[in-house]
């Protein structure tokens, strides 16, 4: 099917395509042909400025020619080499590039790295990992795992089951014993807050109930995103990570962060992690790793961890897990050119020099039709609208469609547009998507 006989638009029939309502998208395609910068092209040929970063992952902007380079270089000389009891320098050389900057404070840094292919793939080893240590010291019946809802960690068994949105866990069957802390989403005390909100480090004390109800012995980690992207923009109140950090510590119970989004540079620092100074003891990356270029995870373990897991005899696998593209040369290779730009160009603190402004900018939103929240941290921004009577989340697909026609892309979940441009975004183009975000909210029902 070319349902509009357009030029430069494919046959769309036999693409399944992910997280896509595939039947009205296939009747009314919004498709991007090329990225340069800040911007898309459509296949039409109209300017888009990319609000989202993609999807959270082009950090650096699109189009860099020092990633494309990189990944040519390394495949025309070696394309690929098993990662299994086999290994290539640029695996060990990206993984020690990712020790310099690794999270966590100077002297106790997570850096250790473990590769995988994506964020969910990065979310379900570390959850492995942490079963894994939990056994390795002798502390086998912990096998429980506590996410938080409206947690968002990716589509593996293990990422759906400590996560918490109602769509992705009703269809498909869930790890047992998995269990939520409440989420800090607190419209009634929280609304309009730049940064952290004041209400709600109490929160973590959810941690304490779940420890009562079921027995430390039985908890083997607790995983969180430091800020909760995919489901809205919840970022956490003050106090609630440091909180969180000292109930595992009183229960031997390990802390993940899920950095797949606030990792490289979002919030102004490398990590969320040394953004809030609360440090876990795994952190799980992908996206902004490889700038989207190459889909490629990292988990970052520390080393109480790690050489916990380095104890047995030395022919022993110590980690039974593994992916034929863990460490993929091509996606090193993106890698360690994607930090060289991050480097160079001082990416990974510019969001911390541009955040008073993009602040101020979203906030200036607040007034406009449906706005019920505007929540702002580092270059992330979460707009909430008041749902519309019996279609929730419609209103907001409304304006996302609206904004893409207008040459911005936003991206939405439920009634609650999020923003997350490139950290090469420069000041003006703010007002770009204010202006036409503006547009849009005046526009729709
Ligand atoms: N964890 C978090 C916090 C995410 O935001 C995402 C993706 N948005 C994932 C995991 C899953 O990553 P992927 O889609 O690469 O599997």
């Amino acid at each position: 099917m070319n349902a509009h006989n357009k030029p430069n638009t494919p046959v769309l029939d036999s693409y399944w395509m992910p997280f896509t309502a595939n039947r009205q998208f296939k009747a009314a395609p919004r498709l991007l042909a090329s990225a340069e910068g800040m911007h898309y092209t459509s296949v039409d040929g109209r300017r888009i400025l990319d609000g989202t970063a993609g999807l959270w992952c082009v950090n650096a902007g699109h189009g860099r020619r020092q990633i494309a380079a990189a990944v040519e270089r390394q495949l025309s000389t070696m394309d690929f080499a098993p990662s299994f009891q086999m290994g290539h320098p640029i695996a060990f050389d990206f993984a020690e590039r990712l020790a310099e900057i690794a999270p966590g404070p100077a002297g106790a840094k997570l850096d250790r790295v473990f590769f995988t292919g994506s964020g969910s793939e990065s979310v379900d080893t570390a959850l492995k990992i942490a079963l894994a240590y939990q056994r390795a010291i002798g502390q086998g019946t912990r096998t429980r795992l506590i996410g938080r809802e409206r947690g968002y960690h990716g589509v593996g068994f293990g990422g759906i089951s400590v996560g918490g949105i109602l769509n992705n866990r009703r269809v498909f069957p869930q790890l047992p014993g998995s269990d939520h802390l409440r989420h800090t989403h607190d419209l009634a005390r929280n609304a309009f807050v730049k940064g952290q909100p004041e209400h709600g480090a109490d929160l973590a004390d959810d941690l304490e109930r779940l420890v009562a109800l079921h027995g430390a012995e039985t908890i083997a980690a607790c995983i969180v995103e430091p800020v909760a992207g995919s489901t809205g923009v919840l970022i956490p109140p003050k106090g609630y990570l440091e909180r969180l950090r000292a109930i595992c510590d009183k229960h031997g119970i390990l802390l993940i962060f899920d950095e797949v989004i606030t990792g490289f540079g979002r919030l102004g620092a490398a990590f969320a992690t040394d953004y809030f100074g609360v440090t876990p003891d795994l952190v799980t990356t992908a996206k902004g790793l490889t700038n989207g270029a190459i889909p490629m995870g990292a988990v970052f373990a520390s080393r109480k961890v790690h050489d916990a897991m380095m104890q047995g005899p030395e022919s022993q696998i110590e980690l039974f897990h593994g992916y034929t593209y863990s460490g993929h040369p091509a996606a090193c290779a993106a890698g360690i050119a994607t930090l060289d730009i991050y480097r160079d160009e001082g990416l990974m603190t510019r969001a911390a020099e541009l955040q008073e402004d993009w602040h101020e900018a979203m906030h200036s939103l607040r007034g406009l039709p449906h706005v019920i929240d505007i929540r702002t941290i580092g270059l992330i921004a979460g707009i909430e609208l008041k749902s519309r009577d019996g279609a929730p989340g419609a209103r907001a697909y409304d304006v996302f469609v609206d904004c893409f026609e207008k040459g911005l892309l936003i991206r939405v979940t439920g009634d609650i547009i999020a923003f997350s441009p490139p950290l090469i975004v420069e000041k003006q183009q703010f007002g770009e998507i204010v202006s036409i975000l503006g547009d849009a909210l005046k526009r729709v029902q």
